[in-house]
């Protein structure tokens, strides 16, 4: 129910770059500074995969990464009152291509099934959202595990800045980056996403690529 809300709602998908320090460093880059401006990008709503789903990986990259995010929903007042976990697909290979030639990242981002999702949950009472603990398991072998306190900008400056910028919309969901240990995705993998206490999901890569 949870999951068919999202697919009716959802427009857009705003998600930010770079923002925990280890992950960017593991792609080349320097650590952004807190004091300047988040790096956002658009995923297309249309591209999100539903909790428990299968879905292929596109034929036109070679490599796939998961990029393990916490997400959160706009709600009718665009505050952020619910809770999830997303899967940033990223063909890098074609990222590393439009990042030489000064492109934006779309084509890297934004294909069919780039956003597996998990099911959206009331953000509880006194969660600290800088203190969530959120892990990613592949074929039960961890692969990220991140603490939103490592942010380098914090989920209510995400917020405040998208809404300042963008034309945020209810139903729009915010990625709020991925911790180190990005790595390729192959046909037939298993992807297990957990806050822990708060949500669980997971999500299948379609055997015959
Ligand atoms: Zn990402």
């Amino acid at each position: 129910m949870a999951a068919q809300q999202t697919f009716n709602t959802c427009r857009n998908i705003w998600a930010v770059g770079r923002n925990y320090g280890e992950h960017a460093k593991e792609l080349g880059h320097q650590a952004p500074s807190s004091s300047t401006d988040p790096m956002i990008f658009l995923k297309a709503g249309s591209s999100l995969v539903a909790p428990g789903a299968s879905f292929a990986l596109p034929a036109f990259s070679g490599d796939v990464h998961h990029e393990l995010e916490v997400a959160f929903r706009f709600d009718k007042n665009l505050n952020l009152t619910e809770i999830s976990l997303a899967l940033d697909l990223t063909a890098r290979d074609v990222q590393n291509r439009l990042k030489a030639q000064g492109h934006p990242w779309s084509l890297a981002k934004t294909f069919r099934a780039s956003c597996p999702i998990g099911p959206f949950v009331t953000i509880p009472q006194g969660l600290n959202l800088e203190d969530i603990h959120f892990t990613l398991h592949v074929n039960s072998e961890l692969r990220q595990k991140g603490h939103t306190r490592d942010m380098i900008h914090p989920v209510e400056k995400l917020r405040a800045y998208v809404l300042e910028r963008f034309p945020v919309e209810p139903g729009d969901i915010l990625l709020t980056g991925t911790p180190v240990g990005v790595a390729r995705l192959h046909p037939g993998d298993r992807l297990e996403a957990e806050i822990a206490g708060v949500v669980k999901t997971n999500w299948q890569v379609t055997a015959n690529g």
